[in-house]
C-alpha cells in the first residue's frame, strides 16, 4: 500500500488496527482513539531562519505500511516487532524551500518530527522556533513536572528533572515555577483515556525541549531550552546541516494505562548512532556515597562495598565523588584489581563540569575538556575501570547535548559504559549509544537522604515512575534501600547518643517491589554492609536474584500516583512488582495474575504481621497496606 494524494482537505493517517487515527487539517493535526477524540486539533509547523514553515496548507501525501523490528538488550523489552503506518506530508513541493512532516502511526503511539531537504544553494538552517503544539479536551487533568529555574539549586546545577510532580492538576495551572515542564507529560482525558507525550532522537544536532504552560485554546507548545541554562551559554535555537531533521515528537494514546506502561515509542523511531567494538554487560552493584556519603570515598571504605557486592553475589560497586583527592589516581589501579579478585567490577564517578555550576566534588574540568577526556579514558581503559558515572550537566541546549554525546562516544572507545546524573531525560538513547546505561533524571533516592518529606511520599514517588518517567527511559535511582534509618548507623546511637538520620516508611517487600518496578541496565541498589547481618535474609536473596534486564513487560493494576503492579519477564520467568501508597488497600489477586502471565505458580514476598515474609498459598487476594509492597514471581 503506497498511494499519493495531492490535497487541500483533511487527511487520516490511521494505525495498522486503524483504532487510532490522526487527522491532519492544514497546519493542524487531531488524534482519536475508538472514535474517542484524546488530542484536540493543534498546530504545527516550524520557523527557519531560511524558511517560515508554520503556515502549512497544501501537501502531498504518502503513506505506506511498514514493520519495525529490532532487537535490544537494556530497555524494557529484549526483541521488538511492530507495524505501522510511516507517512509524509510534503509541503512547498513547487517552492524554493521544501519540508516534510514525517508520521509514524503505530497501533498506541504516534511519533512525527520534521524534515528539511536540502535546496539550492542553503546548506543548513537554525530553527528558530517550533510551532508544535499539544492541546486536549477540556476537563483533561494534568500529571507532570515542572521544569526547574536554571542556574539555582546545589552549586547551581539545575535544571536536572529532580522537581515535584503534580498530580491530577487542571489543563490551565500554571506550572510551579513559571517555566513549563519537562518531559514526559502526561494526561488523563475524562473517561476517553490517557495520552503521554514526550520526544526521542535528540543528539548532538538538536536541543532538549520542554512544555510550556497551558494557553487557552491553543494547548502546550514545545518550547526550546531557557537562555539562562548551561551559565548562559550557547544559543537557545537548534541548528543542523541539511539535509536533516528535528527530534522525533511522540504521543503515546490508550484506553487505560497499559499503552503508557508497555510503549517502546522512544525507541522505535530511532537509529543507533555508532556500532561498537565491545561487549558491554549489565548487572547489579553497590555504592557507598548513597548512605555514607563523602566520608566513605576512601580505600578501606570501598573495599567494604566491594566485599558487600561479592557476598550479594553483583557486578558492580560504584566510587563516588571525590576518589580523585580521597583514593588517589595512583591508587584506583590497586582498588580495581582488588576488585577484580573478587569478581567485581569498578565504576567511577566524575562531574561534567565545565563552566555551567560550581561544583568542586572532584575530577572536574576534564569531562567537558576533549583533550583530557581522551586522555582520561584511555587512563581508565588501561586502570580496569568498566564504566563512568558523569553528573551535574548545564541543561537541555544543544550545546549540552554535544557534550553528552561526546563523552558517550569517546567512552565507547574505550570499552567505557556511562551513566549520567545530575543529568536530562534519556531520549531514545539506549538504541542510539551502545554503551549508554542509565540516567537520573528524577527525584531520586539521595533525596531520602537528605528530606525526611521525600521519606514520606516514597510510595506515591513509586506510584508515579513506571508510567510517566521510567516508560520513555532507563531510571537509574540508585534505591532498594534494607536501612531502617536513611544514614550509616541505621538507628544506632553516634557517639553522642543520638540516634540520627530520616525514617523510611515503606517495608522491605516495598523495598524489593522497586527493584522491579524501577528499570535500568544498572541497578546501583542503596545497600550498606550492615544488611547483611540486619535484613532479613529472604530480602537479599531476592535482590540477588533479580534481573536487572528484561524481555518483555507489562501493566497489570495500579492508578498513577496511588500504586503500581507491573510485570517484567525474564525467560521464562516474571517479575511483577506492587506497591502502594494510598490508605485503602492494594488488592493483589496472584491467582489471576498466575493466569494472565500464562504460569503455573508462584512465589509471594510481602510483609505479613510487620515481617518480610514468603507466601506460597493465595486462596484470598494479598491485601497490600499502604507504604508496602509485594514481590511475585510467577513461573
Ligand atoms: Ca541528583
Amino acid at each position: 500500500m503506497n498511494f499519493l494524494i495531492t490535497t487541500l482537505l483533511a487527511v487520516v493517517i490511521a494505525s495498522p488496527d486503524s483504532r487510532l487515527k490522526v487527522t491532519v487539517d492544514g497546519p493542524v493535526y487531531s488524534i482519536t482513539y475508538d472514535d474517542q477524540q484524546l488530542v484536540a486539533p493543534s498546530r504545527f509547523g516550524i520557523r527557519t531562519n531560511c524558511a517560515d514553515f508554520t503556515d502549512l496548507r497544501d501537501f502531498e501525501l504518502t503513506q505506506e505500511r511498514t514493520t519495525v523490528s529490532y532487537e535490544l538488550d537494556r530497555i524494557k523489552a529484549g526483541s521488538i516487532s511492530k507495524e505501522a503506518t510511516h507517512a509524509f506530508l510534503n509541503y512547498n513541493v513547487d517552492k524554493p524551500h521544501g519540508l516534510s512532516v514525517e508520521f509514524y502511526v503505530f497501533n498506541n503511539d504516534v511519533a512525527f518530527r520534521y524534515v528539511i531537504p536540502k535546496t539550492g544553494e542553503t546548506g543548513s538552517v537554525r530553527v528558530l522556533d517550533e510551532q508544535t503544539w499539544f492541546n486536549f479536551p477540556e476537563g483533561t487533568t494534568t500529571y507532570m513536572c515542572p521544569q526547574s529555574d536554571a542556574m539555582v539549586g546545589w552549586k547551581r546545577t539545575k535544571p536536572s528533572y529532580e522537581e515535584y510532580y503534580k498530580l491530577n492538576a487542571p489543563l490551565a495551572e500554571k506550572s510551579q515555577f513559571g517555566h513549563g515542564y519537562t518531559f514526559p507529560c502526561l494526561f488523563k482525558v475524562g473517561e476517553s483515556g490517557w495520552v503521554l507525550v514526550s520526544e526521542t532522537g535528540v543528539d548532538s544536532r538538536y536541543c532538549g525541549s520542554r512544555l510550556s504552560d497551558y494557553t487557552e485554546g491553543k494547548g502546550y507548545k514545545l518550547e526550546f531550552p531557557m537562555p539562562e541554562e548551561n551559565n548562559g551559554n550557547g544559543t537557545v535555537e537548534p541548528a543542523f546541516a541539511l539535509p536533516g531533521a528535528t527530534p522525533w515528537r511522540t504521543i503515546t494514546v490508550g484506553r487505560d494505562l497499559a499503552p503508557v506502561v508497555e510503549t517502546t515509542i522512544p525507541f522505535d523511531v530511532v537509529e543507533p548512532r555508532y556500532e561498537s567494538a565491545h561487549k558491554y554487560s549489565y548487572g547489579k552493584g553497590t555504592w557507598s556515597w548513597i548512605l555514607w556519603q563523602d566520608n566513605s570515598i576512601n580505600f578501606k571504605d570501598q573495599v567494604k562495598y566491594i566485599d558487600l557486592s561479592a557476598a550479594m553475589g553483583f557486578k558492580y560497586v560504584l566510587v563516588d565523588n571525590w576518589w580523585d583527592v580521597n583514593i588517589t589516581r595512583e591508587r584506583i589501579p590497586e582498588l580495581v584489581k582488588y576488585a577484580n579478585s573478587k569478581g567485581i567490577d569498578v565504576l567511577l564517578w566524575y562531574s561534567s563540569s565545565g563552566w555551567w555550576n560550581d561544583i568542586e566534588q572532584g575530577p572536574i574540568n576534564i569531562m567537558s575538556d576533549p583533550i583530557l577526556r581522551k586522555r582520561e579514558m584511555a587512563w581508565l581503559e588501561k586502570a580496569g575501570v568498566k564504566g563512568i558515572k558523569v553528573d551535574f550537566f548545564g541543561g537541555d541546549k544543544q550545546e549540552t547535548m554535544r557534550h553528552y554525546e561526546g563523552i558517550l562516544s569517546d567512552a565507547d572507545d574505550h570499552g567505557l559504559m556511562v551513566i549520567f546524573h545530575g543529568c536530562t531525560l534519556p531520549r531514545g538513547w539506549e538504541r542510539m549509544y551502545p554503551n549508554y546505561v542509565g540516567s537520573e533524571a528524577v527525584r531520586a533516592s539521595e533525596n531520602l537522604i537528605f528530606s525526611q518529606y521525600d521519606c514520606d511520599i516514597e510510595a506515591q514517588c513509586a506510584s508515579l515512575h513506571p508510567f510517566i518517567r521510567n516508560t520513555v527511559g532507563c531510571m537509574e535511582y540508585g534505591g532498594s534501600f534494607l536501612n531502617e534509618r536513611m544514614d550509616r548507623l541505621n538507628g544506632q546511637p553516634d557517639a553522642r547518643g543520638r540516634v540520627r538520620g530520616n525514617i523510611r516508611r515503606t517495608t522491605d517487600a516495598f523495598s524489593l517491589a522497586t527493584a522491579v518496578l524501577f528499570q535500568n541496565p544498572i541497578q546501583n541498589f542503596a545497600l550498606a554492609p550492615n544488611n547483611l547481618t540486619d535484613a532479613p535474609q529472604l530480602a537479599l536473596d531476592f535482590l540477588t536474584e533479580v534481573p536487572t534486564t528484561w524481555d518483555e513487560t507489562r501493566y497489570i493494576g495500579g492508578m498513577v500516583g496511588e500504586n503500581a503492579v507491573i510485570a517484567r519477564r525474564k525467560g521464562d520467568i516474571w517479575y511483577v512488582g506492587a506497591v502502594n501508597a494510598v490508605d485503602a488497600p492494594l488488592n493483589v489477586d496472584v491467582k489471576a495474575i498466575i493466569a494472565r502471565l500464562g504460569g503455573t505458580g508462584a512465589r509471594v514476598i510481602t510483609t505479613v504481621k510487620g515481617e518480610t515474609s514468603e507466601v506460597l498459598k493465595f486462596k484470598k487476594p494479598l491485601q497490600v497496606a499502604k507504604n508496602d509492597g509485594a514481590v511475585i514471581i510467577v513461573k
